[in-house]
């Protein structure tokens, strides 16, 4: 379902390959030696301790934040620093984040429909016409016209996962995207991350919903301390993770 522009793409390259990956802010080193590739169309569970880097590796594959040191690539093609080469990078990662940080004042279908025609130049129409059936595919396009606070926290970050796809992304992103749900909206949100996922969509999604890692993830990247500390099928991650600290976080989350 990823469109978008494909010039000066490799196809035979990872979706995302990252490589050397270092962050730190002052002294404290957040993220070492990430390598990382995630191929087309697969889904990437990352888990981990809080502070472990989780969230600053997502915010460095879109360029949230500047790496110390390393290579990425999105589709063949270098995180660029900055400009316009940015804006699209950033249109080609879509992201969902803990708190939906949907614009208030906007209408559910404003929120979606706004970015394609300013960041993409997409005929107003057109962004509208899309974002009704992005919103019909996450279930909430009867919702279209009301504010954000007039929604369920489930029903907000729906229209916050339609609004990234708006962009046609080629690998969405999602930070712990149900963990300021009350539990009886997490289903609603990880269905449709699911079909997603089913649908060929490239996700890499921080997430300790296991029942989504199981049914969706292709592999689990397990990180502490700034480091992959193990990858595994989520079978074999779950059931028999490799190293002590694995062992010892999933005794906690289980
Ligand atoms: P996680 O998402 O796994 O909980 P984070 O990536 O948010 O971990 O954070 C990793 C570490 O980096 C933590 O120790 C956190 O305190 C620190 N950190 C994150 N963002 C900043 C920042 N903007 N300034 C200073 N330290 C930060
Ligand atoms: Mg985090």
């Amino acid at each position: 379902m990823a469109t978008g522009s494909t010039i000066g793409e490799d196809a035979d390259q990872p979706m995302v390959r990252i490589r050397g990956l270092r962050k730190s802010y002052g002294e404290h080193v957040v993220l070492q030696d990430i390598d990382m590739d995630i191929a087309r169309g697969e889904v990437v569970v990352v888990a981990g301790p809080s502070g472990s880097g989780k969230s600053t590796l997502c915010r460095c594959i879109n360029r949230l934040e500047v790496a110390d040191a390393g290579d990425i690539t999105v589709a063949g093609r270098p995180v660029p620093l900055e400009g316009r080469e940015l804006a699209r990078l950033r249109a080609e990662v879509g992201m969902v984040f803990q708190q939906f940080n949907l614009f208030a004042h906007k209408t559910v279908l404003q929120n979606v429909s706004l970015a394609p025609v300013k960041v993409l130049g997409r005929p107003a129409e057109q962004a509208r016409e899309r974002a009704m059936e992005l919103l019909d595919r996450v279930g909430v396009a009867a919702h279209a016209a009301k504010f954000p606070a007039q929604l369920s926290g489930g029903q907000q970050q729906r229209v916050a996962i339609a609004r990234a796809l708006a962009m046609d992304p080629k690998v969405m992103l999602f930070d712990e995207p149900t963990s300021a749900l009350d539990p009886e909206m997490v289903n609603e949100v990880l269905e449709v991350m699911k079909a997603l996922a089913a649908d060929g969509m490239t996700m890499v999604a921080v997430t300790h919903e296991m029942g989504f890692a199981r049914s969706a993830a292709d592999r689990v990247v397990f990180m502490d301390a700034g480091r992959i500390v193990e990858e595994a099928a989520p079978e074999e991650f779950f059931s028999a993770p490799r190293s002590r600290r694995a062992q010892e976080f999933l005794s906690k989350v289980l």
